[in-house]
């Protein structure tokens, strides 16, 4: 077997993955934070470490713990609360609700663990004080501080020194802090606000805190794969290493950093505070979560790449494609590809898919089911035929009386010779995504 190789954006390089113990792979990625419904931004993400979690899978005989956060305590969580004149775990377990099912439209697996901020704040405060009595940490009127200072490997991981990092990088100014690239680990709340009872006072932990803290007790102090969204690596992963290797005493945390590239729209990253999103419940019920999934898989993970209607309708019309060749028959046989080995080439896993679907065409049976448990292997083929065709039938606004009734006025239209009338019939119907054929003196209706 050959082995996998990711990007590691510890080293910059694509390295061979050696995991710590293969009888158990451990992959953290990071989960959304509560506060309003995901986008296909978020959605790339998910994916990206959902074919990632079903290689491992496979390579290691199903032994990998993948865990997924979701953050339900923060300043975005509290400031939607006050703006929707709503309680914070209404919109908690709100958005919670969407991400599930956009995550079972999407056919992403459910991760081994997906712990929730609020149920780790004990081991949050414990993490705290335990940095506050080993010197890395510093309380100032209920805030508590990491020091940066302590931690020589500081800016490693996003690869800056702390100069650039003073001038380049969004830092809260605050008058508490000792060096102005401190972060917070522990901060108050007002009594309106959610907070928990803690040494330094009421209070909420802050977001970096959350994943160190999750990520260890569900991995270990050191753990094989640590996964998100390239604009996760500064400040957040910076930040996670810090806390994690200080407070354990280690060189290392994760070892592997795999960062997923951006999805953008009209080239711009798409982001919540660019207000240029497309929900993921959107974008599924437009095209299906097994479109969405395509598209999103269509460039390499470690490239952008830009959401448009002309990327959608493309992999639409593959998948239309592919389905004539669709078969429930399994024979379990999933060998991960070398062409996905290597650092998940998915886009050119797509064109070995391509080729297996045209010599299946030609009515090689082995290679049909091959072309079938390719098209599994990432997560495509979730939906039987039948189920794929009645979902896109259900997406047009029209019912198949009205659809009769049009091809019944055509054929009339055409023996009085009115061709024109004919014509536009037919240009109503493909308006509201019917195309009629007209065969062997038969007309018949099918959905683009
Ligand atoms: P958030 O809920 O904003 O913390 O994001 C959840 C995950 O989605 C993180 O791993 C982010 O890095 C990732 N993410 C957010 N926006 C994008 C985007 N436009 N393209 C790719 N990944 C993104
Ligand atoms: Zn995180």
């Amino acid at each position: 077997m050959n082995n996998l190789r990711l990007t590691n954006s510890l080293s910059k390089k694509k390295e061979i993955f050696k995991p710590i113990n293969p009888q158990n792979v451990s992959l953290y990625a990071c989960g959304p934070t509560v506060y309003d419904s995901p986008h296909v931004g978020n959605a790339r993400s998910l994916i990206v470490f959902d074919v990632l979690f079903r290689v491992l899978k496979i390579l290691y005989n199903s032994n990998v713990t993948y865990v997924r956060n979701i953050t339900d305590v923060d300043d975005k969580i509290i400031e939607a609360s006050k703006k929707n004149k709503k309680k914070i775990y209404e919109i908690t377990n709100e958005i919670t609700k969407i991400f599930h099912e956009n995550c079972e439209s999407l056919n992403c697996l459910k991760p081994s663990v997906e712990p929730k901020a609020t149920d780790h704040i004990k081991e949050m405060k414990e993490m705290t004080s335990s940095l506050i009595s080993k010197g890395f940490a510093y309380e100032n009127k209920g805030h508590v501080y990491f020091a940066i200072d302590k931690f020589k490997d500081y800016g490693k991981l996003s690869n800056k020194n702390l100069d650039d990092l003073k001038t380049g990088a969004r830092v809260e100014i605050s008058d508490l802090k000792k060096n102005p690239m401190d972060f917070v680990l522990w901060k108050p709340s007002n009594k309106e606000d959610p907070g928990w009872e803690s040494p330094w006072g009421r209070g909420r932990p802050g977001w970096h805190l959350e994943c160190s803290v999750m990520s260890e007790k569900y991995l270990g102090k050191r753990f094989d794969i640590h996964g998100g969204g390239l604009d996760l690596i500064f400040p957040h992963h910076e930040n996670e290493i810090a806390q994690s290797c200080c407070n354990n005493n280690t060189k290392n945390f994760a070892n592997y950093w795999v960062h997923n590239g951006f999805l953008t729209f009209n080239k711009e990253k798409m982001s919540k505070s660019l207000g240029n999103i497309i929900s993921i419940t959107k974008a599924v019920k437009k095209y299906s979560g097994q479109v969405v999934r395509l598209a999103l898989l269509s460039s390499h993970y470690t490239q952008p790449l830009d959401w448009n209607d002309q990327l959608l309708m493309n992999q639409e019309s593959v998948l239309k494609k592919w389905y004539n060749l669709y078969t429930n028959e399994n024979n379990n046989n999933y060998e991960v590809d070398e062409i996905l080995l290597d650092d998940l080439n998915t886009p050119g896993y797509i064109a070995k898919i391509h080729e297996l679907y045209n010599a299946a065409n030609k009515g090689d049976e082995s290679k049909r089911i091959k072309f079938n448990n390719a098209c599994k292997l990432i997560g495509l083929f979730n939906q039987s035929k039948k189920e794929w065709e009645d979902s896109k039938k259900s997406k047009i606004s029209v019912s198949e009386d009205y659809i009769l009734k049009k091809i019944e006025e055509r054929i009339k239209a055409k023996n009085k010779g009115d061709f024109s009338q004919a014509d536009e019939i037919r240009k109503e119907l493909s308006s509201k995504g019917i195309i009629i054929e007209d065969q062997k003196g038969k007309t018949t209706w099918k959905v683009k």
